[in-house]
């Protein structure tokens, strides 16, 4: 059975895609995503020798390879041009996914959805959808195991409509959808960071700072009002 996060990116899978997970170690998305018949054709790429071999094992176990192609190899390089319509990255730092979009950005020729969920600094993937003119159509907050996730699901469109009548720089820090519905786990994620980024600047403030010192206890200064 999917963990509540991987079942919460499946969510966001339209059918009928060619859908490429990166970063796939044991391919469970993939394997659920066809077997649950929500996409015809998979590829799951891996950068590393061990998860490859787990994605592929896990592949033929379930008798699956001749639908899911199992792929060694960085970020989308493992695509060709034009082949997925869906992408799905998961369980990776905000900033790896980031640079996995924008290095692979000539295999996002014909990809329809993008179904990202950054375990940590959304934020920068936010930023690069703006960037790059992806629309995020929706985003779910939840948490499993003691662990809250985001996953965010966007679309070629108008980057900036979700950000409408919201504060941007918050609805950029916390996910404009997220940010709308505000439920317990969105709560309680943001609570925790607060008291985090207080507990920090207060160290800080015992220090007597050099400049760079005193960048950082700023920037975190503009978090904590961004978050209160
Ligand atoms: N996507 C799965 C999930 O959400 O459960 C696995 C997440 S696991 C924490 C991250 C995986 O990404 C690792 O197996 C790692 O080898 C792989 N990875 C890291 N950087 C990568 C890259 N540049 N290209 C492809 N895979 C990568």
């Amino acid at each position: 059975q999917l963990s509540k996060r991987l079942s919460a990116v499946a969510e966001f899978v339209p059918n009928n895609q060619v859908t490429a997970d990166i970063g796939s170690d044991h391919a469970y998305l993939p394997c659920y995503l066809v077997l649950a018949k929500k996409t015809v054709k998979a590829i799951a790429g891996e950068i590393n020798e061990g998860p490859f071999q787990a994605a592929k094992k896990q592949v033929e176990k379930n008798g699956l390879q001749h639908v899911i192609s199992v792929r060694k190899g960085d970020g989308l390089s493992v695509l060709q041009k034009d082949e997925a319509t869906c992408i799905t990255i998961a369980g990776m730092g905000g900033s790896l996914i980031k640079t996995i979009l924008e290095e692979g950005k000539e295999k996002l020729g014909k990809v329809e959805r993008l179904v990202l969920q950054p375990n940590i600094h959304a934020i920068e993937v936010r930023k690069w959808l703006i960037d790059n003119g992806w629309e995020l159509e929706g985003e779910t907050i939840l948490e499993e195991s003691g662990k809250i996730y985001e996953v965010l699901s966007a679309k070629r469109g108008n980057a900036m409509k979700p950000y409408e009548a919201l504060p941007f720089e918050a609805a950029l820090l916390m996910g404009p959808f997220l940010l709308k519905e505000k439920n317990n786990v969105f709560f309680k994620k943001w609570k925790h960071e607060l008291s985090h980024r207080k507990d920090i600047l207060r160290q800080l403030e015992q220090s007597n700072g050099n400049e760079q010192l005193m960048q950082k206890k700023e920037e975190i200064k503009k978090v904590i009002e961004i978050i209160e």
